[in-house]
């Protein structure tokens, strides 16, 4: 983890927590192994709050569950809103996670969420992280890949601003594109900073409200 004070000539790096950091990689491997172990594949989905990270889930969920057997995880400071969101799209488990006060999950609190599961028979975890575009990108949480989730309404500069959770991502999700115009946001401009910070990142717009763009989500992260 890397933490910065600023000064009022700049910013100066400050050293902090290496052992803390050094546990929640162990924490995240352990839950590594008890996914492919049981070949779950689990993905974690960040992104500010508003970016429509549930809204992407039940989407995701209600084009899965025909399927596969999908539980969600919504990681949230309180409230259930998230997960009574996300029931009734077909999930066979959902679960919220209450991080009282603490603004990202970690590793430890997903074990813990993990017990609640049913022993057998679930092929994917969806994971909504804490609305955040911050600390979260320093906690792995033992998932496959992570999906960053970013909306127009962000505005033009969300990238650039955030760039540890952009590069901790595998695909970003581009979200509420049709209202980019409505709110003065040229996309062009984050794709831009995206292709600067990631070139290889795939990169896929939706308007997950609608429905639209989910597939080639789901392409992306070669769930067929
Ligand atoms: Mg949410
Ligand atoms: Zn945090």
């Amino acid at each position: 983890m890397r933490l910065f004070e600023a000064t009022e000539t700049g910013s100066i790096e400050i050293q902090i927590g290496e052992d803390l950091q050094a546990k929640q990689e162990e924490l995240a491997e352990r839950n590594r192994r008890f996914f492919q172990e049981r070949r779950i594949r689990v993905f974690d989905i960040a992104g500010s709050v508003g970016a429509g990270k549930t809204s992407l889930i039940g989407e995701m969920v209600e084009r899965l569950s025909p399927k596969y057997k999908v539980a969600v995880i919504a990681g949230d400071v309180a409230t259930t809103h998230d997960a009574q969101r996300v029931t009734g799209k077909g999930a066979t488990k959902v679960l919220q996670i209450n991080t009282g006060g603490m603004c990202h999950l970690d590793a430890g609190l997903v074990a813990r969420a993990l017990e609640q599961l049913p022993e057998s028979g679930i092929d994917i975890i969806l994971i909504e992280n804490v609305g955040n575009l911050i600390c979260p990108a320093y906690f792995a949480l033992g998932a496959e890949a992570r999906i960053a989730v970013v909306s127009a309404s962000e505005g033009a500069h969300v990238i650039e601003k955030h760039p540890a959770m952009f590069q901790s991502a595998n695909i970003v999700v581009l979200n509420k594109i049709d209202i980019a115009e409505a709110v003065n946001v040229d996309l062009n401009r984050p794709l831009e900073d995206l292709k600067a910070l990631c070139p290889d990142m795939k990169v896929l717009k939706t308007n997950c409200l609608a429905g639209e763009g989910i597939d080639d989500v789901l392409k992306a992260l070669e769930i067929v």
